[in-house]
């Protein structure tokens, strides 16, 4: 057989301290005209009433139901007000209200599947002036206590200190009728303590790139953030976008953006740094109460349980990363989910010719943060975890701890060789079936073939098409056929297949359509979409929103632009960098 030296996706090393790359453009100032006052009586209201039964008639009627009390009840909030930057101690928030963007408004995007499915909201309440002012911090209900987040975080690989929300709002968390819980957050609504020299805002680019981001990553079965609006707004923002002296004046736009909870790895970690143990203790055990409702909060190994599940989840999730072809960017631990979902959208990518070395963001160097590498980043930032859980785990605990971090390395492999069997339609075990995932791999890096289209195009091609290399239709196969091995993979892989006795050629086609994708973000289809969007055309994120929602059937609307065919050549010279 033919050996093969490496293989991408199972490759885990230990990761290494890199110099730091990663920058904050900053610039304008803005008024904060959006005041918090104290607490409504809506949101006092006992958690059984805030499971909704009934459509929320309008935005407004959401916002009230924001539950805002839970975070403020349950831990000590900043007792410094307004946003004036600061170092932040003894607190996990602090308030702060939205600066309401300047200009005029318009709504570029909305997901239905947020708004209706999981905020009970009608879509009518899109067409609103009240939904515009809500969803991008022009308008706060009087009462609600928006709060910007504490936490610290290694970025690129040294700690960092103190970094937190600098330019993002939690509104309150809502339970929807499914009885799910919800948290709101609103991203580039203006400065927060935490905002350091930034101004507290994000730009259209990076804003609809992480709109569109995460909703995909959604619908391709990844957890992640999900997004419910996009807003753009007229405020000039200043940005240098790849760090080159080029200063543009770019606008301001706001996501409402939600997810099951947004404490990062660097939430623990800065309160293990600064010594507050008690909160450390507080915040874990509010975090395991609230999402891990399995671990019973009188166990005495409840944290080193915890552990092992965030372990276990982010060995998953950096698989899943890797199955379609996903880099982050940013794999800071300040960006890493203790749910292990996938949040902060920034410089990420989609792979298209398939490379190890991927790196999506220009401003990474020396590409730590590679598609290739994101395993070992997760075993990276789960040892960040350890040592920010150590102060509560006796000496015994941190050595079971240190022995389950030991196992994520297995934990990945198993599933990503899973997920890559399901791609290629393997059913059962096979001896080969490393060897035939590790050289498809191999030959696709020495062709440069698509990574997204050569395991679709193997979806779609009948058995037959594929004894006979009949390739017409399927471009990515096309250049896989230039390799000198790839004949040799093509029997090896038929021939597994015909010993999956049971199995019909129809069926596994349909069963590898239904995880291999024939839409993905790619750079150039984003990129298409901000064009547009900067001259308030809105209908491109609209289309991509809508297609990248059924990212596994075939739409006449996708094949017309183009979206599954050989990326434009204009493509290739595209960048995307931390600068959002
Ligand atoms: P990110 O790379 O977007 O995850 O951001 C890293 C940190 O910088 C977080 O604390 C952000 O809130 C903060 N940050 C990024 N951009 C800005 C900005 N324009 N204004 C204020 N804070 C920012
Ligand atoms: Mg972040």
């Amino acid at each position: 057989m033919w050996s093969v030296p490496k293989v991408l996706f199972f490759t885990v090393v230990a990761a290494t301290n890199m110099t730091i790359v990663h920058m904050l453009d900053f610039c304008q100032k803005a008024d904060s005209e959006c005041q918090s006052q104290d607490i409504s009586p809506s949101a006092l209201q006992p958690r059984a009433q805030i499971l909704n039964s009934r459509w929320n008639a309008s935005v407004l009627s959401l916002i009230q139901n924001l539950n805002h009390f839970r975070v403020s009840r349950a831990f000590p909030i900043d007792e410094v007000q307004g946003n004036a930057v600061r170092t932040v101690k003894n607190c996990i928030f602090s308030e702060s209200s939205p600066t309401p963007l300047k200009g005029r408004l318009r709504l570029a995007a909305v997901s239905k599947d947020v708004l209706e499915g999981l905020l009970d909201l009608d879509m009518s309440v899109t067409q609103s002036e009240e939904f515009l002012l809500y969803t991008s911090g022009g308008r706060c209900l009087p009462g609600s206590q928006p709060l910007a987040h504490r936490y610290g975080g290694h970025q690129f690989g040294y700690w960092a200190g103190q970094l937190g929300d600098g330019r993002a709002h939690l509104l309150g968390q809502y339970t929807n009728r499914k009885g799910d819980t919800w948290e709101l957050q609103l991203k580039g609504s203006g400065k927060t303590p935490y905002s350091r020299s930034g101004d507290g805002r994000a730009v259209v680019r990076s804003s609809l790139r992480e709109f569109l981001g995460s909703e995909a990553m959604h619908f391709l079965g990844v957890p992640t953030s999900r997004a419910a609006s996009l807003v753009v707004s007229d405020e000039p923002v200043l940005r240098d976008q790849f760090y080159d002296g080029n200063v543009k004046t770019e606008r301001g736009a706001v996501v409402l953006r939600i997810a099951k909870s947004w404490f990062r790895i660097g939430s623990l970690e800065i309160l293990s740094r600064s010594g507050e143990l008690d909160l450390l203790r507080k915040l874990l055990n509010f975090v395991i109460e609230e999402h891990f409702p399995s671990i019973q909060s009188k166990d005495s190994d409840k944290y080193l349980v915890f552990y092992s599940r965030v372990v276990n989840d982010t060995a998953h999730l950096m698989a899943q990363w890797a199955s379609v072809g996903f880099a982050h960017g940013v794999c800071n631990t300040d960006n890493f989910s203790l749910l292990s979902i996938t949040i902060d959208y920034g410089p990420f990518g989609f792979m298209e010719s398939y490379n190890p070395g991927f790196v999506p963001n220009t401003s990474d160097d020396e590409g730590r943060y590679s598609v290739g590498a994101q395993a070992s980043v997760g075993l990276f930032n789960l040892d960040k975890l350890l040592d920010a859980l150590r102060p509560l785990l006796t000496a015994g605990q941190q050595l079971a701890a240190e022995t389950v971090l030991k196992g994520y390395v297995d934990i990945y492999k198993t599933r990503i060789h899973h997920l890559f069997k399901a791609k290629l339609g393997l059913l059962g075990d096979d001896v080969e079936d490393d060897y035939i995932i590790a050289l498809l791999l191999q030959v696709m890096e020495d062709t440069q073939a698509d990574f997204t289209m050569t395991f679709r195009q193997l979806s779609e091609a009948s058995a037959q098409q594929l004894h006979k290399h009949n390739f017409t239709q399927a471009w990515a196969l096309e250049d896989l056929s230039s390799h000198g091995h790839f004949a040799d993979w093509l029997s090896t892989y038929l021939q597994r297949l015909s010993r999956q006795s049971h199995d019909k050629d129809v069926e596994r086609r349909g069963r590898m359509k239904g995880v291999n994708p024939r839409y993905v973000l790619r750079n150039w289809m984003a990129e298409s979409a901000i064009r547009e969007a900067e001259m308030n055309n809105f209908s491109e994120v609209v289309l991509l929103h809508r297609i990248l929602s059924s990212p596994f059937i075939t739409q006449t609307s996708a094949e017309e632009a183009g979206y599954a065919a050989r990326p434009p050549r204009w493509a290739q010279g595209l960048k995307v960098s931390c600068s959002s």
